[in-house]
């Protein structure tokens, strides 16, 4: 494409991306199409010819509508409660597009010093709009922010470093390593353990140890120092815990300073051991001082990451990781051949963020951060949690204030579990089956989309079959929460 034609899709691009975001409310919020039906529309094998220019892209739009829509979740639609959001919003996608346009590769600060510098300082404000220590802070002597694609980087990357510091402190490399976090956190602390070798499979309990919770499904860090006290005794070497802030099934809260204090009083710190806190989703709601006490004990952690990508109004993909021992992760992640070197990274003057993650390569995903910052500002980025933590408040007032209904753990920011109240006499699993239907009812109607999890057993009870609401759409407004709500309501008889 010449420029020329590359404005005229673009703008031609951009309006079809504006007129979908207002049209978002006439589809079915989930896909409805069978496994197949988008691959069956799309020819087996390549074009030979191009489309030769301008105007042969009016078949791309067509297809657009044709195959692409119909298999689509819409994780952009106000009545999307599903999983956690997604949310992305204009701003970011116009970042994601100059990004794109840019066509910059940041491995190095030399490649291109405003993606490494840029990143660094929204990092910083990142940091300060969320009220993080100043440990974690670019300016700190050891520490720092960078960007990774996901929650599940930033809880290996940590990983890796953690051991890397343990090594430091006299491990030997073949110790039988153990990693820590609660039944409830989220897979990606095993995945991570099985990456670095860890652990020796996805069921492997005794490297990757996942500590029993409480009533609200937070770490017990009395059953954690019983196992890490067990550990040591057999001569393993625990070397990583994991603190959920916000689980993935009912946005636990894991005791942040509780299991710091685990951690000096069995020696594990004083070890080089590491406390990583993952606060994927929860960690947007850091904006609001109202929500800063979830966090109580963070300035004592190792690392600390959440997705703006999920509540932060920043399209995928985008994690903030901070780290208030930056040395580990270059010690562990920092490799040079000669075709990278260069004087600025030999001066030590420069970051190279090649050094703090997985790959070599790196997008210039700063740009999104920065025009949603920009854009928003604090007091936009505060609204619009606020905004959903009320309508999550209000969906779990009219939960409880139905007897069909029970809300099954106190609501966690904007996400409500709730059930079906057991009828007399019922069997759980007869419970959990008029969930599962009611869930299936609603779900089928195409008008909204939520999820399920499964809460371990409290109390000598049953585990129990519930439904999320996760409220975090960029344009959810009140009415789609109404509406699910009567849909729920209607659907339960
Ligand atoms: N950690 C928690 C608590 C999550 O809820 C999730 C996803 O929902 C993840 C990690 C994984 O996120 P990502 O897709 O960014 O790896």
């Amino acid at each position: 494409l010449s420029p020329d034609e590359f404005r005229k899709l673009g703008h031609k691009m951009v309006d079809w991306i504006a007129d979908y975001w207002s049209r978002l409310d006439s589809f079915p919020v989930r896909s409805q199409v069978p496994p197949g039906s988008v691959a069956a529309k799309l020819p087996v094998h390549p074009p030979e010819e191009g489309l030769g220019g301008e105007p042969g892209w009016d078949a791309v739009f067509r297809d657009l509508e044709d195959v692409v829509l119909p298999g689509l979740t819409h994780w952009q639609s106000p009545s999307f409660f599903a999983y956690f959001p997604a949310n992305a919003s204009g701003p970011a996608v116009l970042g994601e597009l100059l990004s794109a346009g840019l066509g910059v590769q940041g491995m190095l600060w030399s490649t291109s010093p405003a993606a490494t510098e840029m990143e660094t300082r929204v990092l910083d404000w990142l940091a300060e709009l969320t009220a993080l220590p100043a440990s974690f802070l670019s300016t700190s002597a050891t520490g720092g922010g960078v960007i990774q694609g996901t929650a599940s980087e930033a809880t290996l990357v940590a990983m890796v470093a953690a051991r890397e510091r343990v090594r430091g402190h006299g491990a030997p490399a073949n110790s039988q390593w153990v990693a820590y976090s609660s039944t409830q956190a989220h897979s990606s602390v095993l995945k991570a353990a099985m990456l670095c070798g860890v652990a020796r499979s996805a069921s492997d309990t005794v490297h990757v140890r996942q500590i029993e919770t409480d009533a609200h499904f937070a770490l017990r860090p009395d059953a954690l120092e019983r196992a890490i006290r067990e550990d040591l005794a057999a001569g393993r070497r625990p070397f990583f815990v994991c603190a959920s802030v916000g689980t993935t099934s009912s946005g636990a809260i894991d005791p942040v300073r509780a299991v710091a204090a685990v951690l000096e009083r069995t020696g594990v710190t004083a070890s080089g051991g590491w406390l990583h806190v993952d606060a994927a989703w929860a960690g947007a709601a850091l904006v609001c001082p109202e929500h800063r006490a979830l966090l109580d004990g963070v300035e004592l952690s190792d690392s600390f990451a959440f997705n703006p990508h999920k509540w932060l109004l920043t399209n995928f993909d985008c994690n903030a990781f901070y780290t208030r021992d930056k040395r580990a992760l270059l010690d562990a992640l920092s490799v040079t051949p000669e075709y990278l070197r260069n004087a600025a990274s030999a001066s030590g003057a420069v970051i190279d963020y090649r050094d703090w993650q997985v790959p070599l390569g790196r997008r210039f995903r700063a740009l999104k951060l920065w025009f949603v910052l920009r854009h928003y500002g604090a007091r936009g980025l505060r609204a619009h949690i606020r905004n959903h933590v009320r309508l999550a408040e209000h969906f779990e007032s009219q939960v409880s204030g139905d007897a069909r209904f029970e809300v099954a753990v106190p609501r966690s920011l904007a996400l409500v579990c709730f059930r079906l109240e057991p009828l007399a006499g019922e069997t759980p699993e007869a419970t959990d089956a008029r969930n599962r239907a009611l869930l299936d009812t609603v779900n089928a109607t195409g008008k909204l989309f939520l999820t399920h999890t499964v809460l371990p057993a409290v109390d000598g009870g049953p585990p129990r079959y519930v439904l999320r609401m996760a409220i975090g759409g960029t344009y959810t407004e009140a009415r789609h929460v109404r509406a699910a709500w009567e849909a729920l309501s209607a659907a339960a008889g």
